[in-house]
C-alpha cells in the first residue's frame, strides 16, 4: 500500500464503551483488541468535522450486540469484521452513511435483524444501503469467460444504484481476503477467483489504486502460493539493497528540483505490488532480476504547471527510453487517473519508472471515484445522490480502458452505456445482457433457438411468471420446454431482443407456408382430378420444370405455395398446363356466391403480406371490413375468415390459423345481418328501409315477422362498406321510436 493516504487508526486503550469491562459485548472486543466507535467516530471527524459521532456510536453498539456471539473462522469475535470494513470506508474518505453502513452491513444477513427495523433505528439512507449491500450478497457467481465476468461486473454496478453500495461490498471484500487463510483451500480458491476476475477489476474501474493492488496480491498469494513465495523471497532478499538505491534516487531528485526552485515538492520510492512485477515477468518472460523497474518513483507537486517542469528537471538529469513517456494529463485514463508517465536510465544503469502528479490528481489516482467526487464537493465527503453522477460511473465502466484517443473518449463518457440495460443469469448461470424490458422469451432465445421455439414456461428466481414478465436486474430465469410447445405469434408483442423477434417471425413464416403448401397442393389435387387428369402424371412430363416458368416460379412446392394463399387459382393452373383438353368450369369451391344471393362482398383481404387471395367469409360470423379478423386455411376451400370473437374460429385448429387484414386500399363492401326488434305499429318496414337508405346501405334481403301480438323482429341482410357505416345505421335505427333493440346478428 502507499503511504500517504488513508487514515490511520489505533486501538486506544479505553474500553470500546459503553457498558465498559462490565459489559460483556464491550469486554470481549477490548480483549481482542477491536477498535472502539471513539476511533472510528475520531478519525471521520478528521475529514468530516461536522459528522454525526453519536450515529456512529449506535450504530457501533447495535451492530456490536447483534453479532455478539457470532465467530469469525479466525476466531476473533465477528464484530472485528464490520469495524474492519469501516475503517476501510473511513480509508476512503467516506461519509457517515457509509461508514454506519458498514458497521450495519451484516445485521440484515445474519442476524435477526428486519430491514425495517434499521430505518426505524437509524436512517432510511443507511437501511437503503444496507438493503444493497445485502442484495449484492446474493447474486451467485458462476464462472468462467472473459465476457462473463464483463457482464457480472456491470450488474453489480447496475444492481448498486448507489455508489456507496459498491464500495463498502470493495471494503468487504477486501477484508475478508485479508482473512482468508482461515478459510479452506478449496473456498480459498474460488473467492481468489471471484476477487481476481471480479471485484479488483472493480476497484481499478473506479480508479480505487491502493485496494486494486492490495486485492490482487491477495488473489496471488492464494491462486500461485509457489510463486508468490518465491517472489516475495526474492522481493525481501535486495531488500537492503533496494533501500539503499531508493534513498540514492529519491536524493539526487529532491536536489534536482530545488536546484529548479520548486518548492513543497514530495518525492518518494516504492516497491511494485507483487503481482504487479509478477504480470510483469509474465509478460516480459524475464526473471525477477532483470525486471528493472519493479522500483518506482513518485514525484508529487503543487500545480499542473509544475509537473511539465519536474519532468524537465527529470530527463534533463536521467535519459528518458523512448516510448516510454505517457502523458496522461492531457489524455486522462477512462478512470479519470492523470499523471506523467516516463521511465529513465537512472544510476548504475537501472531502469527506474517515474510518475508525476499533482496532490489532487494524487488523491485521484489512490481514492478514484471517492476522490472525484470529494474534489467535485470541494473536499467534503462524497455524497451521492444525484443520479448524474451515477451514471458517469457506469459510462466510466464501460469504457475500454485502452482509450488514447482523446476523441474517443470523450465520446464514450458521453453515452450513456447501460441504462437500457438489464443483466439476468440463464438457467447455466450465464449473465447475459438484454435490452430493458426483456422477457423470458427473450432469454430463451439467447440461449438457444430450440429453448426459444419450445419455451412453455418461465420462473424467476423459483417462481412461475408469465412469459411476458420483465426481467429485472439480476434475476436468475428458468426455462420451461416442451417438445410439443411452438413459439406464439404473440410473443412479438411483448420481445425485445432482435434475435427473438427474427425467429420467432421466421417460425411463424415458415409454419404457414407449410400450411399454404398443403393446402395448395390438396387444392391443386382436385382441380386436376375434375378436369379428369391426375396432379401426378402431370408432374412427371418431361416438360414440367419449362411449364412451371409459366407461373414465375422455380418449384412445383412455390405453385403450391402460390395457390394455397390464393394467388393463384388452382383451375387457372389446370387450364394453362392442359390447354387442349380442360374444360373450363365455374369454380364452385373456391369463394362461393353465398346461397344464391347476390354479391358475397367485395371486401379485399391481405394475407401475411400478399394479396389477391381468394377468401370466403363463412356465415357464421359475417365479418365486415374494420372487424378484428383471423383467417383460417381450409382444406380445398381456400382461406375461410372469421372475426376474432367467433365461436367458431376459436375452436378451430389453431395451427391452420393464418394472420390477415382487410385491405382498405380497395373500395370494399361485406354483407352482414341486422336484427331488429320492434313494437308492432304499420309502416315500421318502410321506416327502417328509409333509414337504410339514408345510410347509403344496400338491402340484400328482408325477413320481417310478428312475436305474439306486441312484438316484431326484422332481419335486414344488407351491404356495407364497412364497421363504421355499419354503426352509423344501427345508430340511426336505434333511434326509430317503435325500436326495442337492435343488433348485429353474429352468427
Ligand atoms: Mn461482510
Amino acid at each position: 500500500m502507499d503511504a500517504g493516504t488513508g487514515t490511520q487508526l489505533e486501538a486506544s486503550d479505553d474500553p470500546p464503551q459503553p457498558g465498559g469491562v462490565d459489559d460483556p459485548v464491550y469486554r470481549e472486543l477490548t480483549r481482542w483488541g477491536v477498535p472502539a466507535a471513539a476511533d472510528l467516530s475520531g478519525a471521520l471527524r478528521d475529514y468530516l468535522p461536522d459528522a454525526d459521532g453519536e450515529l456512529i456510536h449506535r450504530a457501533y453498539d447495535f451492530a456490536a450486540r447483534h453479532h455478539f456471539g457470532q465467530y469469525r473462522k479466525s476466531g476473533k469475535p465477528y464484530f472485528d469484521h464490520p469495524v474492519a470494513v469501516a475503517r476501510v470506508l473511513i480509508k476512503m474518505r467516506l461519509d457517515e452513511a457509509s461508514v454506519c453502513a458498514g458497521l450495519l452491513h451484516d445485521v440484515v444477513e445474519d442476524c435477526d435483524c428486519t430491514l425495517q427495523e434499521l430505518t426505524n433505528k437509524f436512517t432510511s439512507e443507511i437501511g437503503h444501503i444496507v438493503d444493497g449491500v445485502t442484495k449484492l450478497d446474493k447474486i451467485p457467481f458462476n464462472r468462467r469467460e472473459q465476457k462473463q465476468a464483463e457482464n457480472f461486473r456491470k450488474m453489480l454496478v447496475a444492481m448498486s444504484k448507489d455508489i456507496r453500495v459498491l464500495l463498502i461490498k470493495l471494503a468487504d471484500r477486501l477484508h475478508n481476503m485479508s482473512t482468508l487463510q482461515h478459510m479452506k483451500p478449496k473456498k480459498r480458491r474460488i473467492k481468489a477467483l471471484e476477487t481476481v476476475e471480479i471485484y479488483a477489476p472493480l476497484a481499478n474501474r473506479l480508479g480505487i489504486h491502493w485496494m486494486k493492488s492490495q486485492l490482487e496480491d491477495y488473489c496471488f498469494q492464494y491462486l500461485y502460493p509457489d510463486d508468490y513465495s518465491a517472489l516475495k523471497l526474492s522481493v525481501g532478499r535486495r531488500e537492503t539493497e533496494r533501500d539503499a538505491y531508493t534513498k540514492r534516487v529519491v536524493k539526487l531528485l529532491k536536489n534536482e528540483l530545488a536546484r529548479a526552485d520548486m518548492i513543497g515538492v514530495r518525492v518518494y520510492g516504492r516497491p511494485k505490488h507483487l503481482f504487479g512485477i509478477y504480470r510483469k515477468m509474465q509478460v516480459q518472460k524475464l526473471p525477477f532480476d532483470q525486471i528493472y523497474d519493479a522500483l518506482g518513483f513518485r514525484i508529487v507537486v503543487q500545480t499542473v504547471e509544475q509537473c511539465y517542469r519536474a519532468l524537465g528537471v527529470v530527463h534533463s538529469k536521467f535519459t528518458p527510453i523512448p516510448g516510454r513517456f505517457k502523458d496522461y494529463i492531457a489524455l486522462p485514463k477512462a478512470n479519470n487517473y492523470r499523471s506523467l508517465h516516463t521511465t529513465v536510465i537512472g544510476p548504475d544503469n537501472q531502469h527506474v519508472e517515474v510518475q508525476i502528479r499533482t496532490m489532487e490528481m494524487h488523491q485521484i489516482a489512490e481514492n478514484g471515484v471517492a476522490a472525484h467526487w470529494r474534489y467535485k464537493e470541494k473536499d467534503r465527503a462524497i455524497k451521492v445522490r444525484d443520479e448524474q453522477k451515477f451514471t458517469w460511473l457506469k459510462q466510466l465502466m464501460e469504457v475500454n480502458e485502452q482509450v488514447s484517443d482523446s476523441d474517443e473518449f470523450l465520446d464514450s463518457m458521453r453515452i450513456d452505456l447501460f441504462a437500457d440495460e438489464v443483466y439476468a443469469f440463464t438457467p447455466a448461470g450465464e449473465v447475459k445482457v438484454f435490452p430493458r424490458g426483456s422477457t423470458p422469451i427473450d432469454l430463451a432465445y439467447s440461449i438457444h433457438t430450440q429453448v426459444g421455439e419450445h419455451a412453455m414456461g418461465a420462473k424467476i428466481n423459483g417462481q412461475m411468471v408469465p412469459l411476458d414478465t420483465k426481467l429485472r436486474n439480476g434475476d436468475i430465469v428458468e426455462i420451461m420446454t416442451r417438445n410439443d410447445a411452438r413459439p406464439n405469434q404473440d410473443w412479438l408483442e411483448f420481445v425485445q431482443t432482435a434475435r427473438a423477434k427474427t425467429r420467432i417471425r421466421n417460425f411463424v413464416r415458415a409454419e404457414q407456408r407449410t400450411r399454404a403448401k398443403a393446402v395448395g397442393r390438396d387444392l391443386l389435387e382436385k382441380a386436376f382430378r375434375r378436369a379428369k387428369h391426375s396432379l401426378t402424371r402431370v408432374q412427371k412430363h418431361d416438360d414440367f420444370d419449362a411449364m412451371l416458368s409459366g407461373f414465375r416460379v422455380q418449384t412445383f412446392d412455390e405453385l403450391a405455395i402460390q395457390v394455397g394463399y390464393g394467388k393463384t387459382e388452382a383451375q387457372k393452373v389446370v387450364d394453362k398446363l392442359l390447354p387442349d383438353e380442360s374444360e373450363p368450369e365455374p369454380e364452385p369451391v373456391i369463394a362461393p356466391p353465398r346461397r344464391g344471393r347476390k354479391s358475397q362482398g367485395r371486401a379485399s383481404i391481405v394475407v401475411d403480406g400478399i394479396d389477391d387471395v381468394l377468401v370466403r367469409f363463412p356465415k357464421c360470423c359475417s365479418p365486415v371490413p374494420g372487424d378484428d379478423i383471423i383467417g383460417f386455411v381450409t382444406r380445398g376451400r381456400g382461406i375461410s375468415v372469421h372475426r376474432r370473437g367467433c365461436a367458431r374460429a376459436l375452436d378451430s385448429d389453431p395451427l391452420r390459423r393464418i394472420d390477415c387484414d382487410w385491405d382498405l386500399s380497395r373500395g370494399s363492401a361485406a354483407s352482414v345481418m341486422v336484427r331488429v326488434h320492434t313494437g308492432n305499429s304499420p309502416g315500421m318496414l318502410a321506416e327502417m328501409s328509409h333509414r337504410f337508405r339514408e345510410a347509403g346501405v344496400n338491402i340484400l334481403g328482408a325477413n320481417c315477422r310478428s312475436v305474439g301480438k306486441q312484438r316484431a323482429i326484422s332481419e335486414f341482410e344488407v351491404e356495407v362498406k364497412d364497421t363504421g357505416q355499419l354503426q352509423a345505421v344501427l345508430d340511426k335505427l336505434s333511434k326509430l321510436e317503435f325500436v326495442v333493440r337492435v343488433e348485429r346478428v353474429a352468427g
